[in-house]
């Protein structure tokens, strides 16, 4: 159809877009912009999938005879623990998923839409056909639509045609009804993405109706992949399953060998296997995952790939954009220099008033009164995409669109010219493109062509030949260039962003395409963008943690190196290396050097992966920062790629491990702190689960070794292992990371999650544990060999309470209880407290002691119990008190 003829069947208008009226009725007859879902798994799937372990079924039918033979207390007793640890399974993995699944809600795709006159940006599942939708290089087709405006547009549809190439489109073109998918040239399709130009189009076909909705039919669910921290402990696990079953045979042979009863030694030792094996050990670690990722969303991080919480820990070097990440954004016009004087322009932010002064002689001027001005004002305003509009409060204003051109309007409004009232009709436009660093309009005037070109300097300078002067255009020969450049890096070293204008009457036109060349210089004008206030102190806070912050912009190597000193990225007598200084130098010569260099600047998409590349080769973990298109690569070849959320494409959004939804810096450096704290509060509790069960088979073992009765019976170990492992290590997981987190270096990347410093130190606490709810059963039974109920009850209060306390302890590796704050982990106070009253209440409660064979033991024993409890965790804190103490004498 020819764009009118769809307009029309649409009852839509190109320039004013649908009213909400008609979105309505339309969403109601074709739904949403949504490709159908794969049906999720059924609740009963997921519970039966908790039961997946042999050693549960095996428990379960060694329970099962033991009811036959007629002990159904135990029978019932077991089947109902082994239920609830499945149900608590089950609940954490639905809580990890959904809290996945909500992180993944929020990276849901946007589009530019006009409706009403308004463009805004909505969910891209919002759209219906007859919307009228703008689209730019980097932005993801959000629906299948027929062009109807089109800049240089390319669309990379390899998903869709296979088509590896980007494929030319252009509005104008009418096809043929039966033209193949891959061949139809006025149409993009949803799935595909806009490699290069700007478009408008009209929405078409949207979900399920679209082309890629008739192929695919369903939507890929996107899975997080399992982090190389979750692979390792999988694996962990498998071996920690074969070690157990070995200790636990062993058990079984002793103490049935030694005559202990088939039915109770089996089911102690299948119990055991059970309580052993920490199964609940992956769905703990999404949870904190999850959990951490959470809090980074808070702070404005939102992480893609799970992998890259891990990685985060371990960041050395942070490269990063300036403009937006390390500045406010938020650009003032200062100073305009042109061929009749230099002149400074008052007011502040993007409010539209303020007066021109001339310089030498200090006087306000008028702008029309100095053609070089005027015309230079004039191309700021008319090469411009940008509007501004009033705020929210009073004489705050809002740009919509780029702010370098935000702040060109604002000048151009001061000085009384109006884009939005010069009649113009836009012949083409050729985007601003940071690799280019230049971007042009082509305007019909009259009855000629004028084209408008503004950029960086030594760009525009490189394609002028002539120069306006005092209203005269004259010829610029190298010695003017040169005069022109000095004074563009005098402003640029005052932190200045600085860009020039030219133009030309009718421009140089080959098949169609307009060429750059031959234009008349018209001036240049310097703009402040001041650094955000936090970002110094983020800066500082990385050269603390170990943490290189490095800045590789596209603006002027002054200006860079002006921020870069001002927020101590650079030292006063450090230098900025440009991209034309990088092409000199080899990949090998610049990974030599790379770590002298804190400051890169007019580099292009292609230098910031070489410097990526670079960092790399000297050993390093690297941040990466990137907005545009073309840094994808880049990105993708960090070890965390990072977007920018505001002012970033989708491209690179998809390329990224990590979103910035603020494009702030100091994001950067809060994720880092809270990946370092994630992947702590996941060595915590591992660590708390692993010497909590190495405790529990240690003492069964040493039992079966002494020739001891067997100290705790099936159900109380699977009972121990319900209410210790549970709520406790989760807790853990929500422990608000340590205070001299950014202190430390970073962590080695390939550094296991236990070293064998750790697991002999698990391994250490481990026995410790087991000790004292040993000595507690022995010194019971010593007293009175009869008694071996008291002596288990004994048994089972201390390995369940010293196990609670123990988790308290395991909050840091370095700090005591008191130095942490009692009360600074709420959720762990909760989940003490709870399991301790459930343990209390089975060993206090007459039905729960029938049960559970408890036997009520006289406030003397309790005592002792406590007091045995304690032992383990004071004597890891009375070790953390020694180890300070040795520091401080060390340091002295
Ligand atoms: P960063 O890479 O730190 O974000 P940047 O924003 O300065 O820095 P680019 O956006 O790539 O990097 O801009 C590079 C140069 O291009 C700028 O220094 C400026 O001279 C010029 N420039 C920026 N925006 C525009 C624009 N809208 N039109 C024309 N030229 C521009």
């Amino acid at each position: 159809m020819s764009i009118e003829d769809l307009l029309k069947y649409f009852g839509t208008n190109a320039t004013v877009g649908l009213d909400e009226t008609s979105v309505q009725t339309i969403r109601k007859r074709y739904g949403k912009n949504e490709l159908a879902k794969a049906l999720p798994v059924p609740v009963w799937r997921k519970l039966l999938a908790q039961f997946q372990e042999l050693v549960i079924w095996i428990l379960i039918i060694a329970a099962i005879i033991a009811g036959v033979m007629g002990e159904w207390v135990d029978t019932v007793a077991i089947l109902a623990i082994v239920v609830l640890n499945a149900m608590l399974g089950y609940f954490q993995e639905e809580k990890a998923g959904r809290a996945l699944a909500a992180l993944r809600a929020m990276s849901s795709p946007m589009a530019r839409v006009l409706r009403s006159g308004a463009t805004s940006m909505v969910p891209a599942g919002d759209l219906v056909p007859g919307d009228i939708i703008q689209l730019e290089a980097g932005d993801n087709v959000p629906a299948d639509s027929r062009l109807i405006e089109t800049f240089g547009v390319s669309a990379q549809e390899a998903s869709l045609t296979g088509e590896s190439m980007p494929v030319t489109k252009d509005a104008s073109i009418d096809l043929a009804q039966n033209t193949g998918l891959a061949d139809r040239s006025n149409s993009i399709f949803l799935g595909t993405v806009i490699a290069s130009g700007k478009a408008r189009a009209v929405v078409t076909a949207t979900g399920m109706q679209s082309e890629i909705g008739r192929i695919a039919g369903m939507l890929r669910q996107d899975e997080y992949e399992p982090t190389p921290l979750q692979r390792r402990l999988a694996e962990l696990g498998r071996i920690l399953v074969v070690v157990c079953l070995v200790l636990v045979s062993g058990i079984f042979t002793i103490q049935y060998s030694r005559g202990g009863e088939l039915m109770e030694t089996m089911l102690v030792a299948v119990s055991l296997a059970v309580a052993a094996v920490p199964e609940g050990l992956p769905a703990v670690v999404t949870i904190a995952l999850a959990l951490g990722l959470q809090r980074m969303v808070k702070r404005n991080a939102l992480i893609r790939r799970l992998p890259s919480v891990e990685t985060l820990g371990s960041v050395t070097v942070i490269c990063t954009d300036k403009t937006g990440t390390l500045t406010r954004n938020e650009m003032t016009v200062r100073e305009v220099w042109t061929g009749d004087g230099h002149y400074l322009v008052s007011g502040a932010g993007y409010e539209p008033h303020g007066e021109f002064h001339l310089e030498n002689p200090r006087r306000v001027v008028s702008p029309h009164e100095y053609p070089d001005l005027l015309k230079a004002i004039t191309i700021a305003a008319i090469c411009n995409s940008a509007t501004i509009v009033p705020g929210q409060h009073s004489r705050s204003w809002q740009v919509i669109g780029d702010p370098t051109e935000g702040a060109l309007l604002v000048m151009a409004l001061k000085a009384g010219i109006d884009p939005a009232a010069i009649p113009r009709q836009v012949k083409l436009e050729i985007p601003f493109d940071s690799d280019r660093k230049a971007m042009s309009v082509i305007l019909r005037e009259q009855d000629r062509m004028v084209m408008y070109s503004k950029g960086a300097p030594e760009v525009i300078l490189d394609k002028c030949t002539k120069e306006l002067r005092q209203g005269q255009v004259t010829d610029l020969g190298d010695d003017r260039k040169r005069e022109i450049q000095l004074k563009n890096s005098e402003m640029a070293s005052r932190a200045l962003r600085v860009l020039a204008f030219a133009y030309r009457e009718e421009p140089n036109q080959h098949v169609g395409q307009f060429h750059e060349t031959d234009l008349v210089f018209a001036g240049i004008a310097g703009m402040i963008d001041p650094p955000r206030d936090e970002v110094k102190k983020a800066v500082r806070e990385c050269h603390i943690a170990g943490i290189r912050p490095v800045m590789i912009t596209g603006d002027h190597p002054a200006t860079a190196l002006a921020i870069g000193r001002e927020l101590e990225i650079a030292t006063t007598d450090g230098r900025a290396v440009t991209g034309l200084e990088i092409d000199e130098l080899s990949d090998e010569q610049l990974a030599n050097q790379v770590e002298q260099i804190a400051i890169f600047a007019r580099v292009s998409a292609a230098h910031k992966l070489r410097i990526v590349k670079a960092w790399k080769k000297r050993g390093q973990v690297v941040a990466m920062t990137g907005d545009g298109v073309n840094d994808a690569p880049a990105v993708k070849a960090a070890d965390i790629g990072i977007a920018m959320g505001i002012t970033g494409t989708d491209v690179t959004r998809e390329a990224a491990d990590m979103v910035l939804t603020d494009d702030n810096f100091t994001s950067i450096v809060s994720a880092v702190r809270e990946g370092r704290g994630i992947f702590d509060n996941i060595q915590k509790f591992v660590h708390y689960l692993l010497a909590c069960n190495a405790g529990e088979v240690m003492l069964m073992l040493a039992a079966a070794i002494l020739g001891l009765p067997l100290p705790l019976l099936a159900i109380q170990i699977l009972w121990i292992n319900l209410v210790t492992d549970g709520l406790p290590a989760l807790a853990l997981a929500m422990e608000p990371p340590e205070r001299d987190i950014m202190q430390r270096k970073p962590r080695p990347p390939r550094e296991t999650v236990i070293t064998w410093y750790r697991g002999c130190r698990i391994l250490y606490h481990g026995s410790l544990i087991c000790l004292s709810a040993f000595v507690g059963f022995w010194w019971v039974l010593n007293n009175d060999p009869a008694n071996l109920d008291m002596a288990r009850s004994v048994a089972f209060a201390i390995m369940a309470f010293s196990q609670l306390a123990f988790a308290m302890v395991c909050r840091s590796h370095r700090y005591t209880l008191p130095q942490l704050g009692l009360f600074s982990n709420y959720w762990l106070f909760v989940a003490f407290a709870a399991s301790g009253l459930l343990q209390f209440g089975v060993l206090t409660i007459p039905f729960a002691q029938h049960v559970f064979d408890i036997v009520p033991v006289t406030p003397q024993i309790w005592l002792w119990v406590i007091g045995l409890s304690l032992v383990p965790a004071t004597v890891i804190e009375l070790a953390k008190i020694v180890f300070h103490l040795v520091r401080k004498i060390e340091r002295k």
